[in-house]
């Protein structure tokens, strides 16, 4: 079966006076209907960049999509006008972004932008439209939420705007929904409660989701599948269950020896040393190899491909066959 979204060798680049420098370097994956895919890696590696990219929000230089093909049931959106992709980002994609005031209008209430959302996707009155939009807003944890639909976006507090988004995301019932953090900035408990959301819109309406985090824990509770990427490029791909059971790359390694245990002294966390290099320095050959245990020399010199074992990919020397 043909995959919902399928990215292939997708680089985007930033150019400066030296010339371009790819911040996303030849990033492949594919994600079915009802699918969730996580993307992980530290900030600054790529991962908004890359859905940035999906929905082709980069519009402004000095940033450009240089390479690649972005299929969406079977079309290339890097093909498509804007009208054409103003229509896909509307009906089939939704985004939750990391920063919520990019996508709520400041000069209509939260009520009037949920309501219109779900009489746009959902085959509902307006009435009906509105009870609806504050049951969305009780699901996501908001107080007082008859209340809240007269209030403006400014009105909420950073955490409250975030979670008028991510109702907003779930009123569309989207084919593919891009979450960017959505709840790195809340509290556990309203965590909970949008994730679960996520998984009944998922069994509900077979919607596709990729999920970008830091977390860990998210990773291995939400997705199927996960992409770790590292500086730019993808360095290990795979299911889930492979991934967390047997990873790979020592940077994986790194990042699931890094996950706080309860039976653990919070002072012995395992931490990889250094920081993931600037756009600008990156290292040659692998773009790890400074901070990795196990570099050789062919490290330093050339960069590994992604080496395919089975259903995992990872791209270390380690594994060349
Ligand atoms: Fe480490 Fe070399 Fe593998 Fe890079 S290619 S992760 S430096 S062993
Ligand atoms: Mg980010």
């Amino acid at each position: 079966m043909e995959p919902l979204l399928e990215v292939k060798g997708l680089t985007t680049s930033i150019k400066t006076k030296q010339g371009y420098n790819n911040a996303v370097e030849d990033v492949s994956f594919a994600i079915d209907r009802g699918e969730i895919l996580s993307i992980v890696g530290e900030s600054g590696c790529g991962k908004s960049l890359t859905a940035h990219s999906i929905l082709r929000l980069i519009t402004s230089p000095p940033v450009y999509i240089t390479k690649g093909e972005i299929f969406y049931e079977g079309r290339d959106l890097l093909k498509l006008n804007k009208h054409e992709m103003r229509n896909i980002r509307g009906n089939k994609i939704s985004m939750i972004f990391q920063e919520p005031m990019t996508s709520l209008n400041p000069v209509y209430t939260v009520g009037k932008q949920i309501t219109e959302a779900i009489l746009l996707h959902q085959n509902v009155n307006k009435k009906e439209a509105k009870l609806k939009a504050i049951d969305m807003l009780k699901t996501v944890g908001i107080p007082s939420p008859e209340q809240r639909m007269n209030e403006f976006p400014h009105q909420l507090s950073g955490g409250m705007r975030q979670r008028v988004m991510i109702s907003m995301a779930l009123s569309c019932q989207p084919e593919l929904l891009i979450a960017d953090e959505p709840t790195t900035a809340l509290d556990v408990t309203i965590q909970a409660q949008i994730l679960l959301e996520l998984k009944k819109l998922r069994k509900q309406f077979n919607t596709s989701i990729i999920l970008i985090t830091h977390d860990l824990g998210v990773v291995a509770d939400m997705a199927q599948n996960v992409l770790v990427m590292y500086a730019g490029r993808v360095i290990e791909y795979g299911s889930v269950k492979e991934i967390f059971s047997m990873p790979m790359h020592p940077y994986t390694s790194g990042l699931l020896h890094s996950i706080p245990r309860l039976d653990q002294n919070v002072n012995k966390l395992h931490v990889i040393d250094g920081v993931v290099p600037d756009i600008g320095e990156m290292p040659k050959g692998c773009r790890f190899w400074p901070r990795c245990g196990k570099a050789m020399s062919i490290c330093q010199e050339k960069q590994p491909e992604l080496f395919e074992l089975q259903e995992h990919k990872v791209r270390c020397w380690l594994y060349k066959g």
